[in-house]
């Protein structure tokens, strides 16, 4: 049943099972809450499989599952387990990122439990750790992975911690960490490691090349890459914990996706190679542009030189990502005149969309954050975060020309 293919674009349009009997070209919307069976028989052998499908649409539903065989072999794509087959991944397709992070820390952690974790991570991800989990008794520990003898010492100190949460490149800096020596410290310890694989989509970064054992994205980014829907897919290469109790605590908190949305996100996936080939590329361009401007007093793009962590995403990442951010030297006054000049780029938070989206943070997702409190996460007076399109970069240059004087 599994093929396996040469390229990337090839996985992402043929790695989904046929699962339609009229011949439709494209993976049909399967908008049914139940399933029937034509007798009892079949129906027990449906609720004994191990994969629930054809019961009941929270459950499993074939839309929503073409997305998940598809994700997986995107993540899984080139990689040997350790006894050097193909690695064999189940995913999960949540109603949103946050539902398959719920999912991923719950059916790991219980009340005692720990998690380490690192700075600069997702507001909602932040959010989550210190308002729920911290509330059902699973505790965060938040440091430096860049410092892994800290990181280190922290472990050993804290027994309780169970599980590392790695997120890479991280907003709005670029900041990356290294999932390797991460992954192997964590695995000295007996920790699961997880990663947000969000900014960087399987295409730029695939974790499960370093030991890890769950892999999560907010699919509303590049994989649907049209910002059509919001959705997650949680991923993981313990094949019956995720058919057991990943897919139980799934079932359970209700999160799962609808197969409108996951028909979006599979139509949006089958351009994900050739999307982000011209995202890199116009990332990179724009971004080389932008660091020789006078009104611009830094660019915090990981794929300059000049950025911290280069040699930290060139080891682990095919190219930089796409989203990055630079500083106006006016400040705040700047920041607010630059995104109201805009012409063509769209002014919106998000990113992963095939149009140039900018925000202005401390004018729009920080206004409502001290200053002091900003300025420590690196959200400053004059910050601009933008999500680079596939617009023709001449266009995008002439839009930030004009806008930037
Ligand atoms: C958007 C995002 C999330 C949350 O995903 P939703 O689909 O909005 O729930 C988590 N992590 C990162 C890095 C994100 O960008």
């Amino acid at each position: 049943m599994k093929k396996s293919f040469k390229g990337i674009s090839s996985t992402a349009l043929h790695s989904a099972i046929n699962v339609n009997s009229e011949d439709a070209h494209l993976v049909p919307i399967y908008a049914t809450s139940t399933f029937t069976y034509e007798t009892t028989e079949i129906g027990i052998e449906r609720f004994e499989g191990g994969d629930k499908d054809k019961i009941y649409s929270r459950w499993a539903n074939p839309t929503c599952k073409a997305v998940e065989e598809t994700i997986a072999a995107l993540e899984a794509f080139g990689i040997k387990d350790i006894a050097g087959n193909d690695l064999q991944i189940k995913a999960l397709l949540h109603s949103s990122g946050q539902a398959a992070m719920t999912t991923m820390f719950l059916s790991n952690l219980q009340s005692g439990d720990a998690i380490i974790s690192h700075y600069s991570l997702y507001g909602g991800t932040y959010e989550l750790l210190h308002k729920v989990l911290d509330n059902s008794g699973i505790k965060p520990f938040i440091t430096n992975f860049n410092d892994i003898d800290e990181v280190e010492k922290i472990i050993i100190h804290n027994p309780s911690i169970k599980l590392m949460h790695i997120e890479t490149p991280a907003n709005p800096t670029n900041q990356c960490v290294d999932i390797e020596a991460l992954s192997n410290l964590a695995k000295k310890f007996n920790l699961i490691v997880t990663v947000d694989n969000t900014f960087a989509t399987p295409y730029l970064q695939q974790p499960f090349n370093y030991n890890v054992d769950f892999v999560f994205h907010s699919t509303t980014k590049f994989l649907n890459g049209h910002g059509t829907a919001i959705g997650g897919i949680l991923l993981g290469k313990d094949i019956e914990f995720m058919k057991t109790k990943a897919w139980k605590w799934f079932a359970l908190l209700g999160g799962n996706s609808n197969p409108f949305e996951a028909f979006l996100l599979l139509n949006g996936i089958k351009t994900l190679e050739i999307r982000m080939q011209q995202h890199c590329k116009n990332a990179d361009q724009l971004a080389n542009y932008l660091q020789q401007h006078q009104a611009i007093e830094k660019v915090n793009y990981v794929g300059l030189t000049t950025h911290p962590d280069y040699e930290i995403a060139k080891k682990q990442m095919r190219m930089p990502t796409p989203v990055f951010s630079f500083e106006l030297k006016g400040g705040l006054q700047a920041g607010i005149d630059f995104q109201n000049k805009l012409q063509m780029c769209t002014r919106a938070v998000s990113l992963g969309t095939v149009d140039t989206l900018i925000s202005h943070p401390a004018s729009t997702t920080h206004v409502s954050v001290p200053r002091e409190e900003r300025i420590k996460f690196g959200i400053t007076d004059g910050l601009i975060r933008l999500s680079v399109g596939i617009e023709n970069i001449v266009d995008i240059i002439d839009d930030f020309e004009q806008a930037l004087i």
